[in-house]
This record gives structure tokens, C-alpha cells and sequence, in this order.
């Protein structure tokens, strides 16, 4: 033999060792059920997730046995994830957001043998214990709560629960391609699906979101993910922060943006990641309240396109730098960020801010190609769009127990979405396949046409989605959402697209709604959207 280097399995609990060690004293807000902010550290997390770890081990389940969770982002819920992955065991979060069936459904699909919550979801879990067979343990996280044992009867405390288990408890060693968790997609068709993460494909996403320009969190960073625990484990943040040793702020079940902008001012967030729809409501409420978000630096923001007005809003109003990022569930979740490259640091500013708008380029680790129906390469020349394939260290291979040959395409994974890809690799993604608009032929982006209608003063938000038409098959349709106190004209809206895209292109309509309608992840329904206003354009 030549010589060799250690093998050592990558595994989740290296994180939260390396925490405990090295950033044991660095500190963890967090926001419990009522509101109430509890101060802990790496090192506690670390102790307490050791004892999880070793109370879940007595109890005498079996390896990889799920154990689900339907909770907020809180400092028990950062304990679990540690507690149960590293002692072998499958931490599935579930999104309490769904429909009680689809609760049901996903909790029994996955088998969880326990079920942590916190207290919001009391009369929730009351209501779904009979028709979870499988869940042996029910786990409030908190204290003993004696009116809680009469809803469910045998529940158990998370805080009397832990001190069942031993706090020098050591961190098994196993295969790093064991499963650590498990998330469903939302699926808006039919069941939601599984995607299974493995310790592997954990621990290299946290080193792929930890390079400088993909996100790079710091232990100088405070970091807030608004995006949920319970969708995609918080974009993988709370185990790229454990590497880092970053502070981290968990803001709780509260997400208004009142709350967010308090937090940011009170911890000194310097970093936060959340979905579009979330910072609409922390911008129009720091701007009504004039605070300056004076520590905030980076925002990381994806889960869905971020409008370029909003990135413009955060630069020049709050000099804050917004990281536009892609990805999805099946990707762990990252795919690619935007940032610049040393060419672009002469260009004109105007130039360097529009390069800024895409979902940018893919981190180490993916891979991305664009296709054409037939599954031929199309040219990277940022104009061609086609349907975007994936591959690499963190993205899926198959569905949790569901075997499908046709899955993948040669190794790759099909995202569903269509996007374009220039010679330098940023990606602009152009739709969802299934939401891009057919019109005689011509693909319209409905993002493209939403970019510039939330730009508009006089909206608060706003959707694009593709109706049928007589003539054309598909035509756009604006859904607007008015800004408070504001009430614009159909006319004023549609003028407002002159020379921004061709005229074909502009909406043949506009309906005003007072809300859109949001799934659990906090995404627009278009499909429902789709079904509302089928026949605005038919008559
Ligand atoms: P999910 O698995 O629920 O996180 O959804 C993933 C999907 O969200 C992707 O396939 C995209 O369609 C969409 N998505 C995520 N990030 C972005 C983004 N930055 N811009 C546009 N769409 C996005």
C-alpha cells in the first residue's frame, strides 16, 4: 500500500461534537411556544441531545426506526434532530401546516414510532392519536402539563423524558449512508412523497452551503432561518451552523413581521433565510416602524423566485445583501446561489445588480443540465429554456419506499422546473413545467410577469397564471392583491408592463383578490388559482 488517509463515516453527530467542543458558550435564542425567549448554547443543545439520544435508545426501538416531529423552529426541535439521527435513529420533521389527512397519511406512510410536538399542536395531535397505530410514544416538548394526560392519555414530557437518558452518552458509529431524516414534499398531486436524507448526504450539504459563495455561514454570523425546521430541515441550517459554530436565533411559531423585525434588532441577526412571502411582511413592517434591521447583512432567500424589486429594497433601503438561492426537497435543499464573479467587478453597477436576479450558480457538489422534450442537451446560452435535470452528492435517488425504475434520466434527476443557463452557469429558473403559460404556441414565464407586477406601489402582491383561452389556448391572468389603502385601475396595471416585455406577452386581465391562497410551505397555489378563474377568459 501506497499510504492512506483516515476514513472516518460522515456522520450528523460530527456536527454537533465539533459544536459542543469548539462553540460550546456560543448562544442559541429561542422562541417557545408562548412567546417567551429561552437562552441556551451549542454546548447545552449538544448535552441535551446526548441525553435524547440515550432516552430514545432505552426505549428499545429499532435501527432507523422514524420519529416524527410537528414542531416550530425552537431549541428542543435543534435538540431532536441531534438526539435522534445521531443515535441512529430517522428524524422525521412533518409539516403541521397540511390537512389532518394528509398528516395522517404521511405520519403512518413513514411508520413513526414516536411523536414529538410542541404545545400548539395539543388539540391537533388529540384529534389524530387514535389514527396513528403506529406512533408508540406521544412526546409534548416541555414540562410536565397535567391537563394535557386527559387529551392524550399516556402522553409523555420532552423535559422529564430526557432525564430518563444519560448525558455521557456516546455517539454510535455506522455506515454514513445510513438514513438521518426524512421530509415529505408537499406534492401538489396526488400523495405526498418521502425524500429520505442520509448522514452522508447531510454532512456534505452542510460543507457545500458552507463555501464562501453559497452561503459561508460564519461564527461571526447570527443566524436567523425563518424558513421552518419542518421543510427541508431549514434549508440544512441547523447543521451547517453547528459546523460554523454560528449564533442562531429560532424564531418560534410567530413568523409576522413584526415579531421578525423585533428578533433581528433584539439578537443582532446578521443573517436570515426565509421564502419571498415571509420578508414581504418583515419589509412593509420595518418600513412602517423605521427600524433599519442596522444588523442584518445577508439574507437567503429561495424556496420560491424572489422578485428583483425585493432584492433592490433590501440593498438600498437596509444595504442588505440578498443571496438568491434555488433548490428544493429532493435537493436537501440546495442547488445553486447567486453571487458575482471577480469579471463582473468593474462593470457598470446597473449591470452588477441585474446579474444578482437569477437563482444563480450551482454550489460544488450539483450538477445541472437543461433538456429539451426529448431529452437532448440544449446549449447554455442563457436564451434556451428547457426542462432543468439535476445530479450530485445530495440529491435524490429514489422516493422512502417507493421504487420507481423511471425516476431518474440517465443518472439524472428531473426538477419540474424549466429554466435557462448561460455560459457562466447561472440559472434563471422560468417557471414550473406545469405553470409555465402556453399561449399560441409561445411560452410565457409566469414568474417574469409577477417580478414586475409585485414591483408595482400600489400592489401588495400579486400571481400570473395561465387560464384557457378560445383563440390562443392558454393566455395570463394577473391575480393582484392591492396594497393597503391603495386601489389601482386594471388599465394602470397592465400599462405598467410598456417596455418592460413584448406586448404579447402582457396579461389579457386582471382580478383583484384579497389574499392568495398559500400552501403549507407558504408557496401560491396556482393550481387552485388555475381552477378559480378557468373560465375568466373563455366567455
Ligand atoms: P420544495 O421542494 O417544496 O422546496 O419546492 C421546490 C421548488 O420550489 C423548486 O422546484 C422550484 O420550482 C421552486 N423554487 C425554489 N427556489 C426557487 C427560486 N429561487 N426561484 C424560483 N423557484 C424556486
Amino acid at each position: 500500500m501506497l499510504g492512506q488517509m483516515m476514513t472516518q463515516p460522515l456522520l450528523i453527530s460530527s456536527l454537533i461534537n465539533h459544536a459542543d467542543r469548539y462553540h460550546g458558550q456560543t448562544e442559541i435564542f429561542s422562541v417557545e411556544t408562548d412567546g417567551t425567549v429561552t437562552e441556551t448554547s451549542w454546548g447545552q443543545v449538544a448535552k441535551n441531545a446526548r441525553k435524547l439520544a440515550s432516552a430514545l435508545t432505552k426505549l428499545g426501538l429499532e435501527p432507523q426506526a422514524r420519529i416524527g416531529t410537528l414542531a416550530w423552529n425552537n431549541r428542543r426541535h435543534l435538540e431532536i434532530y441531534y438526539g435522534t439521527s445521531g443515535a441512529g435513529f430517522v428524524c422525521h420533521t412533518v409539516n403541521p401546516r397540511l390537512f389532518p389527512e394528509q398528516l395522517t397519511y404521511i405520519i403512518n406512510h413513514a411508520q413513526d414510532r414516536v411523536l414529538f410536538f410542541d404545545a400548539t399542536f395539543i388539540p391537533l395531535v388529540a384529534a389524530l392519536q387514535e389514527h396513528l397505530p403506529d406512533v408508540q410514544h406521544f412526546v409534548l416538548m416541555g414540562p410536565r402539563n397535567e391537563e394535557v394526560i386527559a387529551q392524550i392519555p399516556g402522553v409523555k414530557f420532552y423535559d422529564e423524558f430526557i432525564e430518563t437518558g444519560d448525558a455521557g452518552f456516546l455517539w454510535p458509529s455506522f455506515d454514513e449512508n445510513t438514513a438521518s431524516s426524512l421530509c415529505y414534499t408537499s406534492g401538489t398531486t396526488g400523495h405526498p412523497k418521502g425524500v429520505l436524507y442520509s448522514h452522508r448526504s447531510t454532512v456534505l450539504h452542510s460543507f457545500g452551503s458552507n463555501t464562501r459563495d453559497v452561503i459561508g455561514f460564519s461564527a461571526m454570523d447570527v443566524v436567523m432561518p425563518v424558513v421552518p425546521m419542518f421543510h427541508v430541515n431549514a434549508w440544512g441550517s441547523p447543521y451547517a451552523c453547528a459546523m460554523s459554530g454560528s449564533r442562531m436565533v429560532l424564531p418560534g411559531p410567530g413568523l409576522h413581521g413584526e415579531a421578525l423585525v423585533n428578533l433581528i434588532d433584539t439578537y443582532g441577526v446578521t443573517l436570515a433565510m426565509g421564502v419571498p412571502t415571509i420578508w414581504q411582511g418583515l419589509l412593509a413592517h420595518a418600513e412602517q416602524s423605521g427600524s433599519k434591521l442596522a444588523s442584518l447583512q445577508r439574507t437567503v432567500i429561495g424556496g420560491a423566485a424572489c422578485p428583483p424589486s425585493m432584492i433592490e429594497i433590501f440593498r438600498e433601503a437596509f444595504g442588505v445583501d440578498t443571496i438568491h438561492a434555488w433548490g428544493m426537497s429532493e435537493m436537501s435543499p440546495l442547488g445553486t446561489a447567486n453571487h458575482p464573479l471577480a469579471k463582473h467587478r468593474d462593470l457598470p453597477l446597473e449591470e452588477q445588480h441585474k446579474l444578482r436576479e437569477s437563482q444563480g450558480r450551482p454550489c460544488y457538489g450539483v450538477e445541472l443540465k437543461i433538456v429539451d422534450d426529448d431529452g437532448n442537451d440544449l446549449p447554455h446560452d442563457g436564451e434556451t429554456q428547457g426542462d432543468l435535470l439535476v445530479r450530485g452528492y445530495w440529491v435524490l435517488d429514489s422516493y422512502f419506499q417507493m421504487q420507481d425504475e423511471n425516476l431518474l434520466q440517465d443518472g439524472w434527476f428531473a426538477t419540474g422546473d424549466v429554466a435557462t443557463l448561460d455560459a457562466d452557469g447561472y440559472m434563471t429558473i422560468r417557471d414550473r413545467s406545469k405553470d409555465i403559460i402556453k399561449s399560441g404556441g409561445e411560452w410565457i414565464s409566469s414568474v417574469e410577469l409577477e417580478n414586475i407586477a409585485v414591483a408595482h406601489p400600489k400592489l401588495a402582491t400579486a400571481a400570473v397564471v395561465g387560464v384557457p383561452h378560445p383563440k390562443w389556448d392558454e393566455r395570463p391572468l394577473l391575480v393582484a392583491v392591492k396594497a393597503e389603502g391603495e386601489n389601482p385601475t386594471e388599465e394602470e396595471l397592465l400599462s405598467f408592463y410598456d417596455g418592460k416585455i413584448a406586448k404579447w406577452q402582457v396579461p389579457d386581465k386582471v382580478v383583484f383578490v384579497e389574499a392568495l391562497p398559500l400552501n403549507a410551505t407558504g408557496k401560491i397555489m396556482k393550481r387552485k388559482l388555475r381552477a378559480d378563474f378557468e373560465n375568466t377568459l373563455n366567455g
